[in-house]
């Protein structure tokens, strides 16, 4: 048995779904919308699957779902990009991470990725062969660390992943931030793997920069993007990625030996999604802003103090006040099964986004639920205080 997964143990996300089943508990915890996905994506779908084809489509991804891609990048990120060299489509964006680190991390190759961290990155970067070098950000502010970055290139640092929106935290790096990390890439020749999942969750009227349009940058950047998200459809697992071709040629030939392709069905039902008209977009962003809002005052009026969330399904809260230290793990982790069971109410602990564990203040809860969903939730919340 290979050590790697095995230490990995089961996801935080697994884990605290399988104990909110288990205690009737409200999932607040893993990141997956209540019905929201949009109708006529799910007509599309039943008409694609009932229609056919449903053989093996292309394994670069459906034509139609590469250049509704295209569109959409340059309809919304202002990047320009050859469908046919450019896009490619893969099943979730847990393929196009795990494809994009086999495809370009050699031995011993160090990657930074920036804590708190998506959970898939660093077993899949050690599985590909490469060092994870995890340079922390932390509260109360959750800046870029410039200096701790800067201080963690060595000579064999070859990629850094950045998570932008930013999931647990909410938060979509700023213009300074992001001149920072493109000059780090830019003068230590680094290629970028931008995981921009969240590209479309942003609130507040906040503008979104990929890194794909950072200036200097398009040639290094694998833009990450999931239908899972911008169509409230996680369990559909339809990603795909942006990159230049001497980045995708290298990418695609792991695609082809990783899945191959995506069910075609949803791959047609996605192309129609992305070319549905700004009206769309913006009341996704306006309605979950809404859910946002009412999470975040219900947990105000329940005494949580929240930090400010721009974006993504989350908003976290610290809870150090209200952690016991007589648990058997990280106190935030204690914490949340303390939540599920007594609250009913399951949410995840930010220490599980930390190689180390060590920080234990903060936990997330996801917002992207039925306003009743939300309203019973900060009830039991509230109620537990
Ligand atoms: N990256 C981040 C930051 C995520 O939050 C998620 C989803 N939960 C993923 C990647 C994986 O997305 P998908 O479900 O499309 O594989
Ligand atoms: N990305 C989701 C989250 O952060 C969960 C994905 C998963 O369950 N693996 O909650």
């Amino acid at each position: 048995v290979n050590p790697i997964f095995a230490a990995a143990g089961t996801s935080i996300f697994e884990t605290i779904s399988r104990l909110a089943i288990e205690t009737g508990a409200i999932n607040l915890g893993q990141g997956f919308p209540e019905g929201m996905e949009p109708p006529e994506l799910v007509e599309a779908a039943i008409a694609a699957l009932r229609d056919g084809p449903h053989q093996y489509p292309p394994m670069l991804g459906l034509p139609a779902l590469r250049q509704a891609v295209a569109q959409n990048a340059a309809r919304f990120l202002g990047v320009d990009c050859d469908w046919t060299q450019e896009v490619l489509v893969t099943s979730g964006a847990t393929e196009a991470l795990a494809d994009s680190f086999l495809a370009l991390i050699e031995p011993g190759d160090e990657v930074i990725i920036l804590e708190p961290a998506y959970d898939a990155y660093s077993p899949l970067i050690r599985r590909a062969g490469g060092v994870p070098v995890p340079v922390q950000m932390l509260p109360p502010q959750w800046q870029v660390p410039t200096e701790a970055l800067a201080a963690a290139v060595t000579g064999r640092t070859r990629m850094i992943v950045i998570n932008n929106p930013m999931n647990p935290i909410g938060r979509v790096f700023d213009d300074a931030e992001l001149a920072f990390l493109a000059d780090l890439a830019i003068s230590h020749d680094l290629t970028v793997v931008a995981d921009e999942v969240y590209e479309h969750l942003v609130f507040d009227d906040r503008p979104f920069l990929s890194l794909l349009a950072v200036p200097g940058l398009r040639e290094r950047v694998v833009h990450i993007g999931s239908a899972g998200k911008t169509f409230s459809v996680t369990g559909w697992k339809v990603g795909y990625i942006i990159a230049a071709p001497a980045l995708m040629a290298p990418i695609a030939r792991a695609h082809q030996f990783v899945t191959f392709t995506t069910p075609p069905a949803l791959q047609a039902a996605v192309a129609m999604g992305l070319a549905l008209p700004d009206a769309y977009f913006n009341g996704l962003r306006r309605d979950l802003q809404a859910r946002r809002d009412l999470l975040v005052q219900g947990l105000q009026g329940a005494g949580f103090a929240v930090d400010p969330a721009d974006a993504t399904y989350f908003v976290i809260t610290d809870v150090s006040d209200l952690q016991a230290h007589d648990g058997c793990g990280p106190a935030d982790f204690d914490f949340c099964l303390r939540l599920t069971r007594e609250a009913g109410v399951a949410a995840v602990p930010i220490s599980s986004f930390y190689g180390n564990r060590d920080v234990t203040s903060h936990i997330r809860f996801c917002f992207a639920k039925r306003t009743e969903t939300l309203q019973d939730a900060i009830g039991r919340l509230a109620d537990w205080r």
